[in-house]
């Protein structure tokens, strides 16, 4: 199965990405965690891409075009993939097309932007292993390191508070408009977000075997 995760940062794709992805056997691709991969490497992606990423901006879609298209040819994603993050933009979602890629579902994991800010602000990375919690509603054993590995958890740059409204302000405006673009093509399901992660995983799973 070919699927895409859609809604605004904060939403819970990832987390959402990684249970759909081992129930289905499909791997998850986030073109933010490549990003980041890169800039922790300095490879000369990660350098074209730090500004734009430190800011909440987007990078531009012909960057980003040029991950997924290298990604999407390896042999793992033979068998259906997930994408987590992309496309972002109308460009992106046609460049997709251009691919030749035939999208199966279209999973929009809607929320409001109050409970977005929260989540963000309050969300902690492992600077290890990239585990993700949130110092309220999923925080590891001492809200410091990570229990998986045991490295320190941080602040992700871009999920600092003016950071997180300028993606908000960019997902509305680049963003929100490929639920339209996929409503059209009737591969859009939307999940309420808003509720606990073992319910909105039944739901997502629920949806796309129905
Ligand atoms: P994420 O982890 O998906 O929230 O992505 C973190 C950051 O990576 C974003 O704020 C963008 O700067 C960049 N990024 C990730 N995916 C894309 C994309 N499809 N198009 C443009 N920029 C992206």
């Amino acid at each position: 199965m070919k699927l895409i995760f859609l809604g605004a940062p904060g939403a819970g794709k990832g987390t959402q990405a990684e249970f759909v992805c081992k129930e289905l056997s499909i791997p998850a691709i986030s073109t933010g965690a490549i990003i980041r991969a890169a800039l922790k490497n300095q490879t000369e992606l990660g350098k074209k891409a730090e500004s734009y990423m430190k800011s909440g901006a987007l990078v531009p879609d012909e960057v980003v075009i040029e991950i997924i298209k290298e990604r999407l040819s390896e042999d793992d994603c033979k068998n259906g993939f997930l994408l987590d993050g992309f496309p972002r933009t109308v460009v992106q979602a046609e460049a997709l097309e251009g691919m030749g890629i035939e999208i199966d579902r279209v999973v929009n994991i809607v929320l409001g932007d109050d409970v977005i800010i929260d989540r963000l602000t309050n969300r902690r990375v492992c600077e290890g292993c990239g585990a993700t919690y949130h110092l309220i509603s999923l925080p590891s054993k001492d809200n410091v390191h990570c229990d998986k590995c045991g490295k320190k958890l941080i602040l992700r740059k871009d999920d600092e508070p003016e950071t997180v409204v300028n993606r908000l302000k960019i997902y509305h405006e680049q963003t929100q408009p490929l639920e339209d673009f996929y409503a059209k093509k009737n591969k859009l399901i939307n999940i309420d977000g808003k509720r606990e992660l073992k319910a909105v995983t039944a739901d997502i799973l629920a949806a796309l075997k129905g």
